[in-house]
């Protein structure tokens, strides 16, 4: 039976945020998106909005610091859009500073957002740093969950062994199996979204 969920009508691209600005705080519900650099992140908002290019696929790793805001729904809520983290080529310095900037976002600037969907490569897993965001969601009590994307690259096999190492991984946090390239998974995330 197909998941019942709000479609999403509008998405609109709002400003790009670095550091305390009013849009944190305006009321309207965030919901974020996070995740290491190449796992889909863009692609997944696209896949979720219907749209494109809403978020541009393939950027140079590290290139965005800012948390990108997107109104859903003409303002019913804001997709963020945290920086990816992690790509081995980038400087350590911007490495550094995308960290801090996601680590404000979830640990310090006060807000409290609906949701945090971050996402793994479902082939590769797990990463140390995808385990630390999952402790600060946790201790944030940030509700979450782990979207494992790209599952459509695997067989049967490989995605039954993928999922089960990624729910192990993911303890209590629940994990939804996603393809950006598919639209497998897009039920059940606009569900959770509850745009
Ligand atoms: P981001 O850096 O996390 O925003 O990742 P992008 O959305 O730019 O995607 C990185 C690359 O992975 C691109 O070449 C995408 O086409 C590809 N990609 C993203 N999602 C999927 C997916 O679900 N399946 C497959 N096969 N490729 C994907």
């Amino acid at each position: 039976m197909a998941q019942e969920h709000t479609e999403i009508r509008s998405a609109a691209f709002v400003r790009g945020v670095i550091g305390t600005t009013p849009i944190l705080y305006d009321g309207v519900p965030q919901v974020a998106f996070v995740g290491r650099s190449n796992v889909g992140k863009s692609s997944v908002i696209n896949m979720l909005t219907g749209r494109k290019n809403l978020v541009k696929v393939g950027k140079t790793p590290g290139k965005t610091t800012e948390l990108n805001f997107f109104s859903i729904n003409d303002g019913a809520c804001y997709f963020v859009d945290l920086p990816g983290y992690g790509y081995a080529r980038v400087d350590p310095k911007r490495k550094e500073k995308i960290k801090k900037m996601i680590l404000w976002y979830l640990l310090y600037a006060e807000v409290t957002p609906r949701l945090v969907a971050l996402i793994v490569d479902a082939k590769a897993g797990v990463t140390a740093f995808d385990t630390e965001m999952l402790r600060v969601l946790r201790e944030q009590g940030h509700p979450h969950l782990v979207v494992a994307n790209k599952i459509d690259k695997l067989n049967q096999k490989e995605r039954a062994a993928a999922l089960k190492a990624i729910r192990a991984a993911a303890g209590e946090s629940p994990v939804v199996p996603c393809s950006a390239t598919s639209g497998e998974g897009r039920a059940a995330l606009l569900a959770a979204i509850a745009v």
